[in-house]
């Protein structure tokens, strides 16, 4: 067997083996293709530190919040540089389409370059404050160290819209890969260090969730939590944070509605759907995994739905002419098959894929699946797949459409397909989902705030608002009176 490639750690400025390592998976052959190390909870302690120390440090907190901006900058630069390097480095190691990495990884510079905007209009405020002679001012300062924590599904993408604020606000970062897909963040690495941040501004480790992950989150030096992951897990985060108290973010899984009426265009549907659901073999948090349509569409839609699906070129995802690659782990691709069982079991009607394609029955790879669902709780409507699975079911009214789509326990995103502007402005307000594409689907940008309603997560990632989230509030009071201050105990 060759050599595996071997990846480090960084904490502190310094890139490290450790003392154990895991092997990682090729999803396209199943075989391991590398080595990645396995963060103890004494690295997690030192990366922590070195965070704290870095955070006082006058290489770190005696910059202006412009100099930090042009740092955030030039990490948006280099990283767009590197970006057919790192995206061959993620299909590798997650399965995930050259096409998608590549184009995506390119975007995520844009998040660096925002946030580095954003690092110097972050401004204070004066109280006019109801006592004489009194100036109060409130100064926004750096939370602390922050523990970002990610799922291997996107990981540069979801770790750019923690460490593009974080370092705006002035904190510093312990981030964790997840250790599942992990070479691109330890990679990343090497551009953080390169765009030239002071040593233990930001660490970069991986290792799994109970070693690694709850070291981390319980750690008594981590003042903010910004987690992306399953739910169960965000659960075990928030008990963690009992020990340190840090504040949360959470941004969770999704079972996503899109609405499609009768008067909505098909082909716009259509192409809608399908890059909604097939797009990164269906791993995306976003992805438009419950498809409610009006009747009369119902027919004409799936004739469409199920040809395109069986169009898809399913085969090696560092090929450039490959529409869908593997599932990341044998562990996803398992699931979705239990899943799509036990539908089929509860009365669902297989449209088409449901298996693993006979041409590639090494690696993860399932095939584009489409089910059609007579119930609301058959289970492929009700739980997250992460997998290439569409699950259907058709409506009649504007009204049983709403009721469809806010029966989950998940409110991440959603998509309102129709010609009817009052109606796509009614289901806009009354969709309980932090996202609303309307005619379109799976659009973001730096500017625009994500995040979910319900168990689909706390707090919001993007956009102006989520700098605050790194930052608390000073309460500055200052006497301008020369007057000396009453004593207390002489009664007037
Ligand atoms: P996961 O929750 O299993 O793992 C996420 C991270 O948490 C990993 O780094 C893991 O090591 C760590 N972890 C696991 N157990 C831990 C513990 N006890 N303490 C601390 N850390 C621990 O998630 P996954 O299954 O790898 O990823 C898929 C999930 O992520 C899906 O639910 C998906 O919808 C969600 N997701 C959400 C978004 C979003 O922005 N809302 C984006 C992408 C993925």
């Amino acid at each position: 067997m060759p050599e595996l490639q071997k990846f480090q750690h960084y904490i502190g400025g310094a890139f490290e083996d450790a003392a154990e390592y895991f092997a990682s998976l090729d999803p396209a052959t199943g075989e391991p293709w590398a080595l990645m190390p396995a963060a103890s909870a004494q690295d997690v302690d030192r990366a922590v530190r070195a965070a704290a120390t870095a955070l006082r440090h006058p290489a770190w907190a005696g910059l202006t919040a412009t100099a930090r901006g042009r740092l955030l900058y030039r990490l948006g630069d280099l990283l767009a540089a590197a970006a057919p390097s790192l995206a061959a480095l993620e299909t590798r190691d997650t399965g995930k389409i050259i096409r998608e990495t590549g184009g995506q990884i390119a975007y995520i510079a844009e998040y660096y370059r925002y946030y580095g905007g954003l690092a110097d209009k972050l401004m204070g405020l004066y109280v006019p404050v109801d006592k004489p002679d009194m100036e109060v001012t409130l100064r926004r300062e750096p939370v602390g160290v922050v523990a970002a924590m990610v799922p291997w599904n996107s990981q540069l993408f979801l770790a750019a819209v923690k460490l593009g604020p974080a370092l705006a606000a002035g904190c510093t970062v312990v981030l964790k890969a997840a250790e599942d897909g992990a070479a691109p963040l330890l990679e990343f690495a090497r551009i953080v260090h390169e765009a030239g941040f002071p040593p233990g501004v930001v660490n970069i480790i991986t290792g799994t969730g109970v070693e690694c992950g709850q070291a981390l989150t319980s750690h008594p030096l981590v003042a903010r939590i910004a987690f992306t992951g399953g739910p169960e897990t965000a659960r075990q985060i928030l008990r963690n944070s009992a020990a340190n108290l840090a504040a949360t973010t959470l941004e969770l899984g999704g079972k996503s509605p899109v609405l499609a009426f009768a008067d909505a265009d098909i082909e716009n549907v259509c192409n809608a759907v399908i890059a909604g659901i097939f797009a990164a073999s269906g791993q995306s948090c976003v992805a438009g995994s419950r498809l409610l349509v009006q009747r009369p569409l119902l027919t004409p839609l799936l004739e469409r739905l199920k040809a395109r699906a069986e169009m898809i070129r399913i085969g090696d995802p560092a090929s450039p002419d490959t529409q869908m690659g593997p599932l990341a782990t044998a562990r996803q691709r398992d699931r979705a098959l239990d899943l799509i069982a036990s539908s089929l079991a509860e009365g669902a009607e297989l449209i088409t894929g449901g298996t693993v394609p006979a041409e590639h029955p090494e690696g993860f790879y399932l095939r584009p699946t489409i089910l059609l669902c007579a119930k609301p709780d058959t289970p492929c409507l009700r739980e997250e797949f992460f997998a290439p699975v569409l699950s259907v079911m058709a409506f009649d009214t504007e009204e049983d459409a709403l009721v469809l789509a806010n029966d989950s326990k998940f409110g991440l995103a959603s998509g309102v397909f129709t010609r009817d502007l009052a109606r796509a402005h009614r289901l806009s307000r009354a969709i309980h989902a932090g996202v609303v594409w309307v005619n379109t689907y799976r659009v973001i940008s730096p500017l625009v705030p994500f995040g979910g309603f319900k168990e689909s997560g706390l707090g919001r990632e993007g956009g102006i608002e989520s700098i605050l989230d790194y930052t608390r509030t000073k309460s500055i009071w200052i006497n301008t009176s020369d007057t000396p201050l009453p004593d207390p105990f002489v009664m007037r």
